[in-house]
């Protein structure tokens, strides 16, 4: 064992809850995950001991806020391999971070016939903004497919890229399959036409190191909630270059020089991209998560999160009658799989009658489902705490719903 899961277990209080009086195996990781004790201190410690807006005050409260905000936007660039913190704009999520791209960016690069290049397997947020700037725009969302191995069809990413192509947005691991995308690879393709290319890491950041310089990235986003931090603690990673070529998305508070009416200039990156009262306690209990998870290792997280995934696939394919989506060469954080006969909802009903909580339907990735002909998947995702002992129940539990409907 990597390390201790016990002791890594004993700080998530909510890990102690009963559920219909039995023990709680959480499952749903990939929504969001629980949260540690360092955590749930290092927010109300904001509230208990230093609450005062940010950047505004001269006074020692709004200091300290100030500071720790701060402070942790370096943290969350030296996480993230980031040369610079002024390359970390604070947003509440992975869907703000993009949204703010395809306005900021998009509005600003992408001209009416210009190409914006999306994958099947992307979350909706990762979807909808393209096809609102692309409506906006008068530009054509393009979308690469998968091999029926859950892996991207790169050769058909390649005819795709041209000239035209402006923006590539890839998930660098999938929601719904847990499959690792080559986003290295997609980066060399698409800056080779010079395009720029935006990296969803929502899901590969929890289990795996990440390193915005190594994959050379223009973008890169994720929320914080799915890395033990509170909910409203999201970032976009963006090269200096384009932060200071791009236009503001949100006008008000925080995010300028000077304002008259005879016209207003702006701040510099990045709070010229943090328009009002940002969530400072949840971007500083965010910096205490990177910390509870380096801690841990995230090198110890990945070897754990590839046995938990390899001994959910293989006791699946033991038990038989169930269908993996899809059998990735890897699996980061997340099994999806459907039991013959038997409706994920149905599965996700009884399983959670036992305890256990697993997520069943499209996981917001509607265009994946259609591909591989179905309406929704089961699916187990995992976080640092998932034990050997959680995925046995998950397979008892699928064993005993095969039997229900036998
Ligand atoms: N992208 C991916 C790959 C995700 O898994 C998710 C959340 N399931 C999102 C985007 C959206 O994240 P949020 O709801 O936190 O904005």
């Amino acid at each position: 064992m990597p390390y201790d899961i016990d002791s890594v277990r004993a700080q998530f209080p909510i890990l102690a809850e009963k559920v219909y009086g039995k023990s709680l195996v959480y499952l749903d990781n990939a929504a969001t995950s629980q949260k540690p004790q360092c955590v749930i201190d290092a927010y109300d410690h904001v509230y208990r001991r230093v609450n005062a807006n940010i950047h505004r005050g001269v006074h020692h409260l709004s200091n300290v806020c100030t500071t720790l905000y701060e402070d942790a936007r370096q943290t969350v660039a030296s996480f993230i391999g980031a040369a610079d913190s002024s390359e970390v704009v604070f947003t509440r999520n992975t869907t703000e971070s993009i949204n703010l791209v395809a306005y900021a960016f998009g509005d600003k690069f992408v001209a009416p016939g210009d190409e914006v290049v999306v994958t099947v397997l992307e979350h909706h947020s990762n979807i909808v903004p393209w096809q609102l700037l692309c409506q906006r725009r008068g530009a054509t969302l393009r979308v690469v497919d998968i091999n029926d191995d859950g892996s991207l069809r790169l050769n058909q990413l390649a005819d795709i890229l041209s000239p035209k192509t402006r923006l590539v947005c890839a998930a660098h691991v999938s929601n719904v399959m847990g499959s690792v995308n080559d986003v290295h690879q997609i980066v060399s393709m698409a800056h080779s036409v010079g395009a720029a290319v935006l990296i969803d890491a929502a899901q590969s950041v929890p289990h795996f190191a990440v390193s915005v310089q190594d994959l050379n990235c223009d973008f890169l986003v994720f929320s914080g909630h799915k890395v033990y931090a509170p909910l409203g603690s999201g970032v976009l990673y963006a090269r200096r270059e384009w932060l200071d070529q791009m236009n503001p998305w949100m006008g008000g508070g925080e995010m300028i020089d000077k304002v008259s009416f005879a016209g207003t200039t702006f701040a510099p990156p990045p709070l010229k991209f943090e328009a009002g009262t940002p969530d400072y306690a949840a971007a500083i209990a965010l910096a205490e998560a990177i910390r509870f998870v380096q801690s841990i290792g995230l090198d110890n997280i990945d070897l754990q999160d590839q046995k938990i995934a390899q001994q959910t696939i293989e006791g699946l394919e033991a038990i038989g009658g169930v269908r993996i989506f899809a059998k990735t060469a890897r699996h980061a954080g997340a099994v999806s799989f459907l039991i013959d006969g038997v409706h994920p909802y149905d599965a996700g009903s009884i399983l959670d009658k036992m305890g256990i909580a697993v997520r069943t339907g499209h996981h917001c990735a509607q265009p994946l489902m259609d591909r591989f002909g179905v309406t929704g998947t089961v699916r187990a995702s995992f976080g640092v705490y998932t034990s050997e002992a959680d995925i046995d129940a998950l397979l008892n539990g699928v064993e005993r719903v095969k039997k229900m409907f036998a």
